[in-house]
């Protein structure tokens, strides 16, 4: 069971997340059929946005996190809510890469160089949106890069995803967000810095049966770390048939009306969670009688 916890530590002057993400990542690998480093790429970006969106406020509050860069697997992109739903995709979920140089799933490679958005849509009228460039396309730095620069907020990030090469499946995903508030004292910043250079990576930490309570026990040794808020995570998708619907009404008369002329049915399937809908001519039908002529 994929959940999410937040904690505090050294009475408020660091913020800490963590998630195991192992069901959510299955899901997203079978959905969209991704090959082991488009499975790593999107399990990390997944992680870090169901973390990032747990700092959002509001329950209609939606984290979205864009990644364009200019390697095989193209883009990146994934949204999030602050109940522990995500979503996500990359454009090319057949992209495949050697090892690199340790012998591990390239991912930085397969993203290559470009820029990373991240945008926080709260309801008003105009998103909040900050954007910087891929460092590693590792994830994991980009994130705390954006943190530092956009948003001037020390943090670090682990993430983590494993797959089983011969058979695909994940057998781990997961990760954690740390992050320093501004009246963070120089004791607390150096145990911290001290605590994360002994750690694990984390897919060897969830290997090792490691919780995310534990990780971050972990993480925050001796800064008296108290866990704040546990929420289940899921991989979830809110389309359905009446939104492919409106979209259809909204291409045109003139469209519906070739459409419903070809008279053969017409196939969308969601880019987020490869779900099929199928609309028949007669529903077709149904569109025309609703949409309108455009000028
Ligand atoms: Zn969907």
């Amino acid at each position: 069971m994929d959940y999410m916890i937040r904690a505090t530590a050294a009475n408020a002057q660091i913020r800490a997340f963590a998630v195991t993400s192992r069901d959510l990542v299955e899901y997203a690998r079978e959905a969209h059929d991704l090959t082991p480093v488009a499975t790593a790429a999107l399990g990390r970006t997944m992680s870090a946005a169901l973390m990032i969106a747990d700092m959002l406020k509001g329950p209609q509050d939606l984290l979205t996190i864009r990644i364009d860069g200019d390697g095989p697997l193209g883009g990146i992109l994934v949204t999030a809510d602050n109940q522990g739903g995500v979503k996500g995709y990359v454009e090319h979920p057949e992209a495949e890469l050697p090892n690199n140089a340790m012998g591990h799933l390239d991912v930085g490679g397969a993203v290559g160089r470009g820029t990373l958005t991240v945008i926080r849509d709260m309801g008003m009228k105009d998103p909040y949106v900050g954007q910087t460039a891929i460092q590693t396309g590792e994830i994991a730095e980009d994130i705390t890069y954006y943190f530092a620069v956009s948003e001037q907020i020390p943090s670090s990030v682990g993430l983590g995803v494993l797959v089983n090469r011969s058979q695909k499946k994940v057998l781990q995903a997961g990760g954690f967000i740390v992050q320093l508030m501004p009246f963070a004292e120089e004791e607390t910043i150096s145990k911290l810095e001290e605590n994360l250079k002994g750690i694990d990576p984390v897919t060897k930490m969830l290997s090792a049966g490691d919780t995310p309570e534990q990780m971050l026990e972990k993480v925050l040794q001796g800064l008296d770390p108290v866990i704040t808020d546990k929420i289940p995570t899921a991989f979830r998708c809110n389309c359905g048939k009446e939104r492919y619907e409106r979209a259809l009404v909204l291409l045109g008369r003139d469209e519906v009306q070739k459409i419903v002329d070809d008279g053969k049915p017409v196939e969308i399937r969601c880019q987020f969670c490869g779900k099929k809908y199928t609309f028949s001519t007669e529903e077709m039908q149904a569109v025309l009688e609703k949409s309108q002529k455009k000028s």
